[in-house]
């Protein structure tokens, strides 16, 4: 296990600054994402890490070794790209023999590697079967098993489930966690699809133009978000503007055009003033509707539009102005006749209160 140090990295294309002065550190064992909308810098990034760019600026360590201008073959880093990129005219154990093969692993050494990492990705009763013969997730295992054969000190993957179809994406997220976690690799995973990063990362980091916006385990980044962006890249939230009214012992009272809302910092280490401009940040469903007025952080307003989906109901609640997206769990509000004046409550603690 090594843990991997990224220190004020910097990559250009031209005039495009990819990747700006990154800093990061990835601990030993770590399953690591990085997130972010499409040409934020994370394959830049990833690519950096392979050794396939050279960055302008900066250092990258794999433990203590200073790996920014080493060749990509002498990283011993196992990589799984979008596309499987299994050779077709070789069976799956050949495939996965290939890079054992280059390193010249003696023959038996192969065979009993070989072996041990089709298993340990479920593959090894497809050992003597051409890519053709196997299904777009039995590829995806192969290309797996590729990458740990080779015994790599870290592994890094760049979309790897994008091929797949949503129930065997479900399944291999499990899996490539299940196998992170059993070989204790540390390994980076380049997606844009917060749904995989939320459900099996150990930390997300949140890029956005060659930045980091924020590092934190899947809970901090989705309850309390730094700033509007990661807020809003990650799953739904209603967004409302305001003014800060004080500050107490970690809760801010905001001022805004539906009501006065006590809510937390998403960055605590910002601290607005009173007058400051802020947005609130209040996930749908983290609202509760009530026919009584509930006190603190109720909002009175309508049920506009309404989605049924069985198990939950997507409102529009209008108030003063604002529209705000509202879900409900066990819907109690669809019927016309439960409707009429309402009121939203949320908690403090599910009030995100933003200065960026
Ligand atoms: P996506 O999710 O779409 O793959 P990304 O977050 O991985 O995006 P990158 O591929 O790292 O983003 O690209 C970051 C920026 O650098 C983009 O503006 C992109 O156009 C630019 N870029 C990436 N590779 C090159 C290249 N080889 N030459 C020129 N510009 C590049």
């Amino acid at each position: 296990m090594i843990s991997i140090r990224i220190e004020h990295l910097t990559k250009r294309f031209g005039a495009v600054t990819a990747v700006q002065a990154l800093d990061l550190t990835i601990e030993a064992g770590e399953l690591f994402f990085l997130l972010g909308p499409s040409g934020c810098g994370k394959t830049t990034l990833l690519r950096c890490l392979a050794g396939f760019y050279i960055p302008d600026e900066g250092r990258i360590r794999f433990g203590e070794e200073d790996v920014t201008r080493l060749a990509p073959h002498k990283r011993n880093t196992g990589m799984m790209f979008q596309s499987y990129a299994l050779w077709p005219h070789l069976t799956v154990a050949e495939n996965v023999a290939f890079g054992l093969e280059e390193r010249k692993v003696g023959k038996a050494e192969i065979k009993r590697r070989v072996g041990e990492a089709l298993e340990s990705v479920h593959m090894g009763a497809y050992a003597a079967r051409k890519p053709n013969e196997l299904s777009g997730g039995q590829q995806q295992r192969v290309a797996l098993a590729r990458a740990l054969v080779i015994r790599p000190r870290c592994l890094l993957l760049d979309e790897p489930l994008s091929n797949l179809d949503a129930k065997l994406r479900l399944e291999m997220r499990a899996e490539i966690r299940r196998v992170c976690k059993e070989f204790k690799l540390t390994t980076v995973y380049v997606t844009h699809d917060q749904k995989e990063a939320l459900s099996i990362s150990d930390r997300i980091a949140m890029m956005d133009g060659g930045h980091i916006l924020q590092v934190g385990s899947p809970r901090e980044i989705y309850r309390r978000p730094a700033c509007k962006t990661v807020a809003n890249f990650i799953g739904e939230t209603d967004f409302i503007p305001g003014k800060v009214l004080g500050l107490t012992d970690g809760h801010v009272t905001v001022e805004t055009p539906v009501g006065n809302f006590v809510g937390v910092l998403g960055d605590v280490k910002a601290k607005p003033a009173v007058g400051a401009v802020v947005t609130v940040s209040i996930r749908p469903e983290c609202w509760n509707l009530s026919r009584e007025n509930p006190g603190l952080n109720a909002v009175q307003g309508r049920i506009g539009d309404c989605v049924y989906l069985g198990e939950v109901a997507q409102y529009v609640f209008v108030s003063g102005g604002m529209r705000l997206k509202i879900f409900e769990l066990n819907p109690r509000f669809v019927e016309q006749s439960a409707r009429g004046e309402l009121y939203a409550r949320a908690d403090p603690e599910d009030v995100v209160v933003l200065v960026a």
